[in-house]
C-alpha cells in the first residue's frame, strides 16, 4: 500500500498503482481496500494480468504504508525460538522453561499496526525500556476456524517483516499486562511489502536479520521457530476463526534489545525485503508511561 492508501504491484523498481480496479466505494473506507483485495484476489487477479494498462510510478517516489493497515484480528507467538527463551531473565513472562508450544499465543491491539514510513513513536517522556522483536509477518488470505497443520499454508496468502515492539515490565514495579504494553500506536511496523505466498516456496528456507544503527542485533534462520507457521494457525484457528487480512507475528529470535529516540531500526528477511525505521517520541498523553 502506498501515499493515501493506494494498492500498487510491485514490478521491479516501479509499482503499478491498480486502485481503480477495486470498487468506488472503498474511496470513503482505503483502509479496508487491503481487506478486500485479499477476499477477492482469485477474481481481481485476472484483472491485473497485464500491469502496463495501470499507471506506472517508481518505487522510490511513493510512501510506502502498511501491508494492511486495518487487519482484523492480530496474533502473536510468544518465546518462539529456543536461544530467544532466558535472555529476558527477569523481563520475562512466559515462565522458566516454557516456549511458544506452552503459552500458544497473544493478542495485539490491531491499531498498533504502522508501516515503514511511519518510524516508531516511544511515549512521550517515558523513562521505561522498549525493545525490537524481528519477526516474520503472515497475512492470512482464506480464513477459517479448526484448520489443521497440513492444509495451513493454503490460508496463507503472504508475508511481511513486522517487528513487535514492545514496553518490559519491571518486576514488582511496572507489570502490565502484555497486550498493552505491545499496543502502542506503531508498535507494529510491517513491511516493505506484502509478498505473495506463490514467491514463496519455503519459508523455512529464509533468515531474518535486524540492525540497530548498522549495528547486527538479531539474525534467525526461520527454520528454527518452535511452533511452524502452519502450527500456529492451526493452533490459532482452534480457538477463534482467522479472517481474511488477519496478521500473525511469529515471534522472535535472540538479541531483543533496547531502542531509544534517535535510532534507526532495520529488519530484512530474505526474499520479503527490508525496512529503515527511525525511532522518535509520540506527543504527550494524559497517562504517560
Ligand atoms: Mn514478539
Amino acid at each position: 500500500m502506498f501515499d493515501d492508501l493506494r494498492i500498487g504491484v510491485v514490478a521491479g523498481e516501479r509499482v503499478a498503482d491498480v486502485t481503480g480496479a477495486l470498487p468506488e466505494l472503498l474511496a470513503s473506507w482505503p483502509e479496508q481496500r487491503m481487506n478486500w483485495v485479499i477476499r477477492n484476489w482469485a477474481e481481481l487477479q485476472a484483472q491485473l494480468g497485464d500491469l502496463d494498462a495501470f499507471p506506472s510510478i517508481a518505487l522510490d517516489a511513493v510512501r510506502l504504508r502498511a501491508v494492511n493497515p486495518a487487519p482484523p484480528q492480530l496474533f502473536a507467538i510468544p518465546a518462539n525460538f529456543h536461544e530467544h527463551i532466558g535472555e529476558l531473565a527477569d523481563r520475562a513472562i512466559t515462565p522458566k522453561g516454557k516456549s511458544g508450544a506452552d503459552a500458544r499465543f497473544f493478542l495485539k491491539a490491531a491499531g498498533s499496526v504502522s508501516g515503514p514510513s511511519d518510524g516508531i513513536l516511544l511515549p512521550n517522556g517515558s523513562l521505561r525500556r522498549f525493545d525490537h522483536e524481528c519477526e516474520l509477518g503472515v497475512v492470512i488470505g482464506v480464513g477459517g476456524a479448526n484448520i489443521r497443520q497440513e492444509d495451513a499454508l493454503d490460508h496463507v496468502f503472504g508475508y511481511t517483516c513486522l517487528i513487535d515492539m514492545t514496553m518490559r515490565i519491571e518486576k514488582g514495579k511496572f507489570e502490565e499486562d502484555r497486550s498493552l504494553r505491545k499496543s502502542f500506536q506503531t508498535f507494529t511496523p510491517v513491511g516493505p511489502a506484502l509478498v505473495t505466498a506463490d514467491e514463496v516456496p519455503d519459508v523455512t528456507a529464509l533468515r531474518s536479520r535486524l540492525f540497530v544503527n548498522d549495528d547486527l542485533r538479531q539474525s534467525a534462520h526461520l527454520a528454527d521457530m518452535i511452533v511452524s507457521v502452519p502450527e500456529a494457525i492451526e493452533l490459532i484457528s482452534s480457538v477463534v476463526a482467522l479472517q481474511p487480512g488477519d496478521i500473525i507475528a511469529s515471534g522472535t529470535p535472540k538479541g531483543v534489545g533496547p531502542v531509544g529516540i534517535g535510532d534507526c531500526v532495520r529488519i530484512e528477511i530474505d526474499t520479503i525485503g527490508a525496512m529503515t525505521l527511525a525511532v522518535s517520541e509520540a506527543p504527550p498523553s494524559p497517562r504517560p508511561f
